[in-house]
């Protein structure tokens, strides 16, 4: 690293929306209305980069290529898996191809141990692309912009999040419900939760936070900001999949909840 020039390093929304884009193409609620009226407020698949010395994303949707593109990120070093769904995953196909027409290093790929057999049995294509690197509640990962902790979500029997250690500390927990207290404990001194807020509101179990489930469990964390992110911005009630919030709406709960945004595509954080 050039001492007298560090580069900045910054956190990178590449995605703010839930397992669909919004505009969701099935769908013709004033929410989804708003947004083919207002590209500003299109959500792809949630994603992060953290781009420094290096370029690393948690999780790969399908959005993938083209949230690089948009984003003007031109290189990938690492990539860490949240867990197996679609959303998070479906853009892992596409990276051998720069990989090798750059003439990279073969891109680290840091993902939950019993999805290994997933990984190579589905992309064994990108056998000579990439480095897998299993891990599990507890590891812990130095790179050369971050250090990482990989800590339990409650999502699925396999899905984890993060905890960052860049200059500013801060956690990824998507997609989860209430996480484990062992992951609880550890956010009390972080300066930033990053938190799945898939429904504005549900009324049957899914393994993700409502938006005010996910305020009152940063309240409680101690963790001084938070975003929420994941964001389908549709409420699942009476098995009936109706909108969400309106962009005002969400406006004044920030205003509400003063160290509180709603991610959105693009949104940059510097750390
Ligand atoms: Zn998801
Ligand atoms: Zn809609
Ligand atoms: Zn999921």
């Amino acid at each position: 690293m050039d001492v007298e020039n560090p580069r900045n390093k910054e956190i990178i929304f590449l995605g703010s929306g839930g397992p669909f884009t919004l505009p969701q193409f099935f769908c013709n609620c004033r929410i989804c209305n708003a947004a083919r009226e207002n590209p500003s407020l299109n959500r792809t698949r949630a994603s992060i980069a953290i781009v420094g010395d290096e370029v690393t994303l948690i999780d790969a949707g399908p959005d993938m290529e083209m949230q690089l593109e948009r984003e003007g990120i031109d290189k990938i070093d690492n990539i860490f898996i949240t867990h197996w769904h679609y959303d998070h995953i479906a853009g892992l196909g596409a990276i051998g191809y720069p990989q090798a027409i750059c003439g990279w290093n073969p891109i680290d790929v840091y993902l939950p141990e019993s999805l290994v057999i997933h990984f190579t049995q589905v992309l064994s294509f990108l056998d000579d692309h990439v480095r897998l690197h299993p891990i599990s509640p507890g590891a812990v990962i130095n790179l050369p912009d971050a250090n990482w902790e990989v800590v339990k979500t409650n999502h699925t029997e396999e899905s984890v999040g993060f905890l960052i250690e860049s200059g500013v500390r801060f956690a990824y927990l998507v997609d989860t419900a209430l996480p484990p207290d062992e992951t609880t404990k550890k956010m009390s001194n972080i300066d930033l939760l990053i938190l799945d807020a898939m429904f504005d509101s549900i009324d049957t179990k899914w393994r993700h936070f409502t938006v005010y489930d996910a305020i009152e469990y940063w309240k409680s964390s101690g963790a001084k900001e938070c975003i929420l992110t994941h964001l389908s911005c549709h409420r699942w009630e009476d098995r009936k999949w109706i909108a969400g919030y309106t962009s005002d709406e969400r406006t004044n709960i920030e205003r509400e909840n003063p160290g509180l945004s709603f991610a959105y595509d693009g949104m940059r954080v510097s750390l």
